[in-house]
């Protein structure tokens, strides 16, 4: 936590010229120069004023660069430093931790050619096999289903995380050997016309069922080398605090002692760690979860944060699973599920907010807001309101009257922008249809009703890139090239603010970084380019040096 720096202390000044420093703080918002001592920031203005009113070094490293306000990305999983330790089936290009481009796989047939190719490369035939990123709504027609799988391999499991995490497709084997059939009776798992499961695995239920599989992932992707693949690819694209938002079961002490040993002196980011009580294997009642929490909360650090909280009410719009407002799921009227049960959601932000504690809870549709919107009220009303900063996160579909509700319960947004690009065009075409898609994560809406806003890309269901949401929000084109919503756009500085300033605030990290002013800690996102003054279009295209991460530097890999 914030720690006073006394004065015999302080270590020298280094001075780091730029080519221009955007600060986010109104009072000064552009600078030349910035003095750094002890990991923060002295002051900003010009080199020679600088080292004449504070003396000290001169560090030229940065002299031809951009430096903004390090990134903070108020909502992705650590787990996206350790996807990379199993097969990527994708449909979009996407580069790993040791720089290694992988092409999309924009076919099933492609998908599929490259499960076979990996399938021949393990020896032993009962070895199962794990791959994510699968994301069927870019395929018209056929879903790809267990009998397609069973193509690959008829001998050992097969398990694939789709994009959106929320859903597994699987082959015949593995159903086989997890006692996956007909009278299997769980919530989203779709069977055929014969009562057979058809490969098709949703939510997290559902997704539970294939043990085996799900406990290697698990494995892999919340090791130590997870966490620091994490940390770097954070650096790679200038964000310098991150969040692992639910998903490590941090009830248990193991996966505390992982991210203490992890997230060490030398980890190149601050990660906010948030609890979901509700989480698999990490239960906790609503009447011990806060104290649960209280213990966390005492073993932060600087760089490791312990103290929020995250509850997930719905699904995911593209896996079809999201709560959403008549008339539902666009042509089919269809609608998604709930992951809590409202009166769940209302006690857990009661013993929460009753304990201060800050919520951020998952609402992708409107019908999954419109719950949260009375939990508040129904909550609030017995108790103070209070600087809780209770998130509504992703806060996709939200209309503009919920958002003046978000307004005067003091709740805060953060959208998920990403989705404009990766599956806007779907959105408008298949799942919600064109009226409601262009109003999907309506960034000029929120600021417009006084919300305050964060936006992020859950990596992994989207690259980590802060300049890449940034852009989606500026600029709103899908992957076709068309603008969705074209009155949703917002300003480059509102954009920029919302991935800096914004998403601090959100985690209460505001006081300490996500701006650059005097006392606040020294973390940079250093650009090669700035991004006030390139083509709005060409944001996300911005090379990044790397970042500085208490003042010191780190460039990307
Ligand atoms: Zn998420």
């Amino acid at each position: 936590m914030q720690s006073t720096v006394s004065p015999n202390t302080v270590s020298p000044n280094t001075v780091f010229p730029a080519k221009q420093i955007h600060t986010m703080d109104r009072s000064r918002p552009t600078a030349s120069a910035i003095a750094v001592a002890d990991g923060r920031i002295v002051a900003l203005g010009e080199t020679d004023d600088l080292v004449a009113a504070y003396g000290g070094t001169v560090d030229s490293t940065l002299s031809d660069k951009v430096l903004l306000p390090g990134f903070v990305e108020a909502h992705c999983h650590a787990i996206e430093g350790g996807f990379w330790n199993y097969l990527y089936v994708g449909y979009f290009d996407r580069t790993g931790p040791d720089g290694k481009l992988w092409s999309g796989c924009t076919t099933f047939d492609q998908v599929l050619d490259r499960l076979r190719e990996a399938n021949a490369k393990i020896d032993d035939p009962n070895e199962p096999l794990v791959a994510w990123g699968l994301d069927p709504i870019y395929f018209d027609g056929e879903r790809l289903v267990a009998s397609h799988l069973d193509t690959v391999s008829e001998t050992r499991q097969i398990y694939i995380m789709h994009a959106s995490l929320h859903l597994a497709t699987v082959n015949s084997r593995l159903m086989e050997e997890e006692g996956i059939g007909p009278d299997t009776q769980v919530e989203g798992l779709p069977k055929d016309g014969a009562g057979q499961p058809i490969g098709e695995l949703q939510e997290f239920a559902a997704m539970g069922l294939a043990h085996t599989c799900l406990r290697i992932l698990m494995s892999g992707v919340t090791n130590d080398q997870a966490i620091r693949n994490f940390g770097q690819i954070a650096r790679n694209a200038g964000i310098t605090t991150l969040t692992d938002l639910g998903s490590s079961s941090i009830g248990n002490e193991s996966v505390v002692e992982r991210w203490q040993r992890g997230v060490d002196d030398s980890y190149p980011a601050r990660v906010s760690v948030f609890y979901n009580p509700a989480g698999g294997g990490n239960f906790a009642t609503p009447d011990d979860a806060p104290a649960v929490l209280a213990e966390l909360a005492a073993k932060s650090t600087d760089k490791l944060r312990f103290g929020h909280v995250k509850l997930i009410l719905d699904g995911s719009i593209q896996g079809f699973t999201a709560r959403i407002r008549w008339p539902h799921y666009h042509g089919t009227g269809e609608n998604g599920l709930w992951l809590l049960a409202p009166e769940q959601v209302e006690s857990y932000l009661r013993a929460f907010h009753n304990a201060g504690v800050t919520v951020h809870a998952h609402c992708n549709g409107d019908e999954a807001v419109d719950l949260f919107l009375d939990c508040c009220d129904m909550v609030f009303g017995e108790s103070r309101g209070g600087d809780h900063r209770h998130t509504i996160q992703h806060c996709q579909l939200t209309t503009p009257g919920q958002y003046r509700r978000m307004r005067a319960l003091g709740l805060c947004a953060n959208l998920f922008s990403n989705h404009i690009f990766y599956w806007g065009d779907q959105h408008a075409s298949t799942t919600v249809g064109p009226d409601r898609a262009a109003r999907m994560n309506a960034a000029a809406t929120a600021l417009g009703a006084g919300v305050p806003l964060s936006m992020h890309c859950d990596a992994p269901v989207t690259p980590l890139g802060s300049l890449h949401v940034a852009w989606c929000a500026v600029n709103r084109l899908t992957a076709s090239g068309e603008v969705l919503g074209p009155n949703e756009r917002i300003s480059v500085d509102e954009a920029l603010a919302a991935v800096t300033i914004g998403g601090a605030y959100q985690l209460k990290m505001d006081d300490e970084v996500g701006s650059l002013a005097p006392g606040k800690r020294a973390d940079f996102a250093v650009l090669d380019d700035d991004p006030y003054t390139v083509d709005p279009t060409g944001l996300r295209d911005i090379g990044v040096w790397g970042t500085v991460l208490g003042g010191d530097l780190q460039p990307s890999s």
